[in-house]
């Protein structure tokens, strides 16, 4: 979908002209293209605190895909900044927080990454909690403010600093284009390290239900890049796109509709070997204000988003159709985050993910070895979008840090990160993919 305000104002009347009406400034993000798989400039590694990583993270920093920095400020503009605070306990390490970022924020690149590295909250000590706490409001507020886009986000890691290599390296990388604002908890779960980063997939088997267009074919193509062998799932009625999504990456249709009864059975029967990563992803809206819906359009939004969600993972775990190491992804959205007038069936469905989730992910890895994670896309450039009115979707666009809608690509790059193997102490997450959307942050 043509973004024609985002082209103008990347030109120089562009420029000129929205700074001085005050309107929003959206930089053309950087994203993943085989020519650009990586960042290629410097990588600025501060620390706050006393971190008790550092060994271990500077080795998986100067994997991560960009040249390791020597770097000061005055060395150039970093194209990224780590700063590990995992060792910031009182307000006064706080004050390294300010003082090792104030002099370089200014100097990172346009479309650079800023990650803070965070601990987990220490139950028995409140001042490691609340300064702890204290990165999450920074980090928002310093991706609200950063502009040309530049992302920021914080992970809170609890254990081996090895355990958050897949998500350091799609948070350096131009992957993580439009996540921004985020917190992500990486654990101290077990995970592997890929043969090939650049092929983490290879020998998996992926499935994606509503993969014929939009976001699902975007995922199965992100998957199939990432050497997993796709499944694209749809409806009956949608089995040509399907077979035509299928073909090009090489992958096979599976068309049946996930509300039936019998949706999980079928689709163990379709995969006798398991599989290795399940997307949900298919989803519908019907929407109307709640003194208007009918019960049927309640109930159908219910069914796919949510129930159907529901009843076929329970299945495939109960069967053991996803095999150990697996990864499941669900779909929520900022409607379910933050409410949506005339969406209160599928802000419940949305909101619903994001308990399941919750309920179901510390139990799917205890008992069944397989993570359970999902995106929560903000406003992404679909159909779907492009059929929202004019002003409405002017809006729904610029009202987030970046001030551009998201793509396609960008959910999918974030379920590839979930669905890695080398992503197995990343559990229970909701990632916003919304470029720090303002509603609901
Ligand atoms: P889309 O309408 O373009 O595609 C959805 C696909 O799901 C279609 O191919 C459809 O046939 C399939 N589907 C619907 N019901 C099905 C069923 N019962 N069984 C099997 N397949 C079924 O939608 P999209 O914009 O690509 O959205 C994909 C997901 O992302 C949805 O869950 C949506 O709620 C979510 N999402 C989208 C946006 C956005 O801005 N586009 C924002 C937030 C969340």
């Amino acid at each position: 979908m043509a973004d024609r305000y985002l082209s103008f104002a990347g030109t120089a009347p562009g420029r000129f002209l929205t700074r001085r009406l005050g309107l929003p400034q959206p930089t053309e993000l950087v994203r993943w293209s085989a020519e650009r798989p990586h960042f290629t400039g410097g990588l600025l590694h501060l620390t706050a605190g006393k971190p008790d990583l550092d060994a271990e993270l500077a080795p998986v920093l100067a994997r991560a895909g960009l040249r390791p920095g020597a770097g000061s400020p005055s060395a150039g503009s970093p194209v990224a900044v780590v700063l590990d605070a995992t060792g910031v306990r009182d307000v006064e390490a706080l004050g390294e927080v300010h003082a090792a970022l104030h002099p370089v924020v200014r100097s990172v690149a346009a479309s650079g990454r800023i990650v803070v590295l965070g601990a987990p909250l220490d139950p028995t000590d409140h001042h490691q909690s609340a300064t702890q706490q204290a990165l999450e409001g920074f980090t928002r507020s310093l991706g609200k403010e950063i502009g040309r886009g530049r992302t920021v986000n914080l992970v809170r890691l609890g254990g081996d600093a090895r355990a958050a290599e897949s998500t350091l390296r799609f948070l350096l990388s131009p992957r993580s284009a439009y996540v921004s604002g985020q917190v992500i908890e990486v654990g101290a779960g077990a995970f592997a390290v890929p043969d090939d980063w650049e092929r983490p997939l290879a020998g998996h088997t992926a499935l994606v239900t509503g993969a014929a267009r939009g976001i699902g074919a975007a995922v199965a193509g992100t998957l199939a890049r990432d050497g997993a062998r796709v499944v694209v799932l749809d409806v009956p009625a949608a089995e040509a796109d399907a077979r035509a999504v299928a073909e090009r990456l090489g992958g096979q249709a599976l068309t049946l509709d996930i509300t039936d009864a019998d949706a999980g059975a079928r689709i163990a029967d379709a995969l006798p070997d398991g599989l290795d990563v399940l997307v949900h992803n298919a989803g519908i809206t019907r929407d109307r204000r709640l003194v208007n819906m009918s019960a049927e359009r309640w109930g159908s939004v219910l069914d796919v988003n949510l129930g159907s969600v529901l009843r076929t993972t329970d299945a495939l775990l109960e069967r053991g159709a996803v095999n150990r190491g697996g990864r499941i992804v669900g779909t929520a959205s900022i409607a379910g985050i933050a409410g949506n007038a005339g969406q209160t069936n599928y802000g419940a469905s949305k909101a619903g993910v994001v308990g399941l989730v919750r309920g179901l992910a510390p139990r799917a890895l205890a008992e069944h070895g397989v993570t359970v994670n999902a995106v929560a896309p903000g406003f992404i450039e679909t159909r779907m979008t492009a059929a929202v009115p004019l002003f409405i979707r002017e809006a729904g666009r610029r009202m987030n840090s970046l001030g551009q809608g998201g793509v396609p690509e960008d959910v999918a790059e974030t379920v590839g990160w979930l669905a890695q193997p080398g992503s197995g102490a990343v559990n229970g997450q909701v990632v916003r993919v919304c470029g720090q959307s303002l509603l609901g942050a």
